[in-house]
């Protein structure tokens, strides 16, 4: 068969960039088709809870596993993958550029993308205001006043991203108390510059030009109405698996993948690592990621020896 990779890895996060390693050291031949080299973690201002890596930046996180994938040879093309279908024993994919790529097994390691929260004027003021992503537009923000919307991971280290370049940063969470590592609680009480605003919702986003206010469903300290500069939305993720619709994979009842211990899903040739599945009891991090990344490439490398 020509021109029929091994292996086609989608996605360039932790989760693709391990798997790559593994299956180039088990000589596994592929390609790593991803938009965005690292991941969600390229966003990140800071990780430090990857063993043997302390304070660095999520950008430079990505350049060095990007660097340490190519390494060992790896082909990195930063494109979309629009669809991908099985003809036969052999997959079938359409990429954003307009090429057709063919594999014998695939890994899916897509990630996963951040919730809208479907608010009135929220797509209005997109970009205008509101954001989602606190280390991509948190500059755009210095000395002013913002809000954060969220309760968990993400949204307590936005605020405390936020915290370091703003003058106020409003934490607005629907529960009674966040649901964020401790460490990130604990950081965010120290944070005098954060002001938690519990058991509330945002209902709508409100401003001329620009975002200038947020309506509430509750009053806070007297009024319904909060003004602020920029609202970042911080509201947990999906998967990204619309592209894969045709392979009709079985997903659990949030739309994560199914996968066995050995990150196999329901259809034969197709493996998926890292946020994207319901593996690692659904703990969605780097270590998880690449360790999911790393079990798929060994099993494809069996199962590909074995045919
Ligand atoms: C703000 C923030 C802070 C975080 N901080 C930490 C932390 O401190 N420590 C920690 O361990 N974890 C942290 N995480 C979580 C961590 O980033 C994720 O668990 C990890 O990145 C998941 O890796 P992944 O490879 O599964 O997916 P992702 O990192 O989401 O990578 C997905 C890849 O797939 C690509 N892709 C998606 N769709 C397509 C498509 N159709 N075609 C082609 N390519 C596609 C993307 O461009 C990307 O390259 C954080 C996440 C966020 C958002």
């Amino acid at each position: 068969m020509d021109n029929i990779y091994d292996l086609i890895i989608i996605g360039a996060g932790p989760a693709g960039l391990a798997a790559s390693i593994y299956a180039s050291r088990y000589g596994v031949g592929h390609v790593i088709l991803g938009q965005v080299l690292g991941g969600q973690i390229s966003e990140t201002h800071e990780i430090d809870n990857y063993p043997g890596l302390e304070n660095m930046t999520g950008f430079d996180f990505a350049q060095k596993w990007g660097a340490h994938a190519q390494k060992y040879g790896a082909e990195i093309k930063p494109v979309r993958v629009d669809s991908i279908m099985k003809d036969g024993d052999v997959f079938v994919l359409a990429l954003g550029n307009g090429e057709t790529l063919r594999a014998k097994a695939v890994l899916l390691a897509t990630g996963t993308r951040r919730r809208q929260l479907a608010l009135a004027g929220e797509k209005a003021f997109l970009g205008h205001g509101v954001s989602y992503c606190a280390t991509c537009d948190g500059f755009f923000y210095k000395s002013k006043t913002v809000a954060v919307v969220g309760g968990a991971d993400s949204a307590a280290s936005a605020a405390i991203y936020l915290g370091n370049i703003c003058q106020k940063v409003y934490l607005i969470y629907r529960g009674q108390e966040l649901r964020c590592e401790p460490y990130w609680q604990r950081e965010i009480e120290k944070n005098e510059k954060i002001e938690m605003i519990l058991k509330t919702n945002v209902v709508e986003i409100l401003g001329g030009e620009k975002l200038e206010k947020v309506r509430l469903d509750k009053t806070y300290k007297g009024k319904k109405e909060l003004m602020i500069d920029g609202l970042f939305i911080e509201a947990g993720s999906e998967p990204n698996i619309d592209f894969a619709k045709k392979l009709e994979l079985a997903v659990n009842k949030k739309g994560y993948i199914q996968i066995e211990k050995n990150c196999a899903t329901s259809t034969e040739g197709v493996w998926a690592a890292g946020d994207i599945t319901d593996g690692s009891d659904n703990f969605r991090q780097v270590i998880t990621a690449a360790s999911e990344g790393a079990i798929a490439a060994r099993s494809i490398f069996h199962w590909l020896k074995a045919r």
